[in-house]
């Protein structure tokens, strides 16, 4: 089935962003200071069709930091870069079933049988990305993103120095995934690019954009541009499904059908696709650190479009 017409859609989004407006349930994240000053009543919603028609409610200005949706599009980039079974081979695609900085998830299977949306495997993942020095490395980061949102993106520094300064648990991580010989390079280094990319800043209209290029086969539904090849989506989608929401994945996925992505800013993308890239920024998180606002808002939507893919009708 196709998608309701342009005043369904509209609706859908605008009924979302009246129903939750007032909704202030959860808590900023606040292990990285600078995250629990970014002002909680921020909510923001964008809809991006395959077809690059942008439906939204609330605030599309506002940047937060990217944080864990970055990882998306790392994976992306390294399964471009160095091939579709790169990451599956380095450190697997299997939920954990744990929290995003576990340990105890690494010295479980030694580092494999992770994937590459929780932090030792999107460490890991940073580490892959091809480059001649650090530097370099991080420009092609940074590149790739903007062109998933099809403007030019930066990082929101006061979150760069607030996170390098308290990131000693995923340097801890990443020490651990080097010794059991998952990282490429300097273990350290990779941390910081890491950190880096998680501090990119983003706008709700921005995150649509980036989630309806995967929704979009890999090709940004504006500019035209091809990001991923079309045969390397599938798996990437999987991977969102399959842990993209930690370990409220299967919680999501049994409601939504959707594969999508939480980030500790406020961010949550989410994939309908051929259908349409859907973002929601709302800071205050719940406990297992996913946006509150934005799980209900995407879910109503979703289920209000039929944007579920499992569901045939
Ligand atoms: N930068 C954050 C961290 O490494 C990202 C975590 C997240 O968004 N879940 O802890």
């Amino acid at each position: 089935a196709s998608l309701p017409d342009d005043t369904q859609i509209q609706a859908a989004v605008d009924k979302a962003y009246q129903d939750y407006r007032s909704l202030s349930d959860g808590a900023n994240a606040d292990y990285i200071p600078a995250l629990a000053e970014v002002d909680p009543a921020l909510f923001g919603i964008a809809l991006i069709t395959t077809d690059g028609k942008l439906y939204s409610a609330g605030d599309l200005n506002t940047q937060v930091s990217i944080q864990s949706i970055s990882k998306v599009f790392t994976m992306a980039k390294v399964v471009e870069e160095s091939g579709r079974l790169s990451i599956y081979d380095n450190m697997g695609v299997d939920a954990t079933g744990q929290v995003f900085n576990s340990i105890n998830a690494i010295e479980q299977h030694q580092g494999a049988e992770m994937n590459p949306l929780v932090n030792p495997g999107a460490i890991a993942a940073t580490s892959m990305v091809k480059g001649k020095d650090a530097a370099d490395i991080w420009h092609s980061i940074l590149s790739y993103y903007s062109d998933f949102a099809g403007r030019q993106l930066t990082v929101l520094d006061d979150v760069y120095q607030s996170e390098a300064a308290t990131n000693q648990r995923n340097q801890a991580l990443a020490m651990l995934m080097y010794a059991y010989g998952h990282i490429n390079g300097d273990p350290l280094q990779a941390t910081d690019i890491y950190t880096r990319q998680c501090s990119v800043g983003v706008t709700a209209k921005d995150l649509a954009m980036m989630a309806a290029t995967l929704a979009n086969a890999g090709k940004n539904p504006v500019t035209g541009q091809p990001l991923v090849q079309s045969e390397n989506v599938p798996e990437i989608l999987a991977v969102m499904a399959t842990a993209g929401l930690y370990d409220d994945s299967g919680k999501w996925l049994y409601k939504t059908g959707l594969p999508a992505k939480s980030g500790v800013g406020g961010g949550l993308i989410a994939v309908s696709p051929g259908k349409f890239g859907i973002a929601v920024i709302s800071p205050p998180l719940d406990a297992a650190g996913n946006s509150v606002r934005a799980q209900k808002a995407i879910t109503d939507i979703s289920n209000a479009l039929g944007g579920n893919p499992y569901e045939v009708s």
